[in-house]
């Protein structure tokens, strides 16, 4: 058994943490403080907090639709410095570089999470990424090419073609990558068969290459998506973990109530039920704290949103 001084010198003594201005991380059981970049944003500021509470989660990044400020600022006045906030408007929609530059300027830091049926590559997302540039701030794209019901459609379609001329397109935006095919690409046999691909990884993959290759690509390993990826092939995934360790922020996607997989999780994802009734967020950050090193598991749960993002200490 450690004892509590002895664990903060351990922990203290193998990772800087910022945000935490030189004093000892609070005792938490994943070893270091957990920043949640991908929570949808719950309408009770209670139900935001059972969920970081209970899955030992520190500070969260709220994913609103619009102008949510108000909404924000009594979730915040619940719990202080736990929250920063990303906005998203229909990129369909004429007004939507006026809804994402209101919401900027009401605080939001980036936009997202970005998820309407238009091509990756089209006109109404190319507004999107030229804004982002322009204001400074990220923008968090889901990317999917398999429905998960019928008739469900197609998100920003056409990631394994099309995607690489964006980030050459437009090198002054930082892009957030997220969702199935983002994460099916990590595999270079990938070819939109299913949603989740499972078996061993074929390296080489699309995604792998993008991240080594561009600096303003990031990616987001929140959902069933990532939590798929990093679940097929733990030696590639200790490789992929260490080669993009400056480059992979954690983030949740969970919907289950409690941070322990209470309520409806997948709820309208039958090909996700590997995840039914179990949290995401503990699944993952599970496999990331096996699979790297300290440091590496401070840096992606942790430390790279305080790069991103300006996060209140
Ligand atoms: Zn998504
Ligand atoms: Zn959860």
């Amino acid at each position: 058994m450690i004892s509590r001084r002895a664990f903060l010198e351990t922990v203290s003594a193998a990772v800087v943490i910022p945000g935490w201005a030189g004093q000892a991380a609070p005792p938490n059981e994943w070893g270091s403080p957990v920043f949640d970049l991908h929570f949808h944003m719950r309408p009770q500021p209670a139900s935001n907090l059972a969920h970081l509470d209970g899955a030992g989660i520190t500070k969260a990044n709220l994913l609103t639709r619009a102008t949510a400020a108000e909404q924000v600022a009594a979730i915040e006045a619940a719990a202080p410095r736990r929250f920063t906030w990303f906005s998203s408007a229909d990129v369909t929609k004429p007004d939507a570089e006026q809804a994402l530059t209101a919401a900027v300027k009401a605080g939001a830091q980036g936009f997202g999470e970005m998820k309407f049926h238009v091509a990756a590559d089209g006109p109404e997302l190319r507004r999107m990424y030229a804004l982002a540039a322009d204001l400074k701030v990220p923008i968090l794209v889901h990317f999917q090419e398999v429905d998960h019901f019928p008739d469900e459609g197609t998100w920003s379609t056409g990631f394994a073609k099309t995607f690489e001329s964006m980030l050459k397109a437009y090198p002054k935006t930082t892009f957030i990558g997220h969702a199935d095919a983002f994460w099916a690409n990590v595999s270079a046999d990938y070819h939109n068969e299913a949603a989740y691909p499972s078996g061993p990884i074929v390296r080489g993959g699309i995604t792998d290459k993008l991240l080594g290759d561009y600096p303003n690509l990031l990616g987001d390993l929140s959902a069933n998506s990532s939590n798929n990826a990093l679940s097929r092939d733990p030696e590639f995934t200790k490789d992929f973990l260490a080669r993009h360790r400056t480059k992979l922020l954690f983030g949740s996607d969970c919907s289950c109530t409690d941070g322990h997989g209470g309520g409806v999780s997948q709820a309208n994802n039958p090909a996700a039920a590997r995840l039914a009734g179990k949290c995401v967020a503990r699944e993952t950050l599970t496999i990331l704290k096996r699979s790297t090193t300290p440091a590496a598991f401070a840096d992606i749960v942790w430390g790279n949103a305080h790069k991103l993002l300006t996060i209140p200490a």
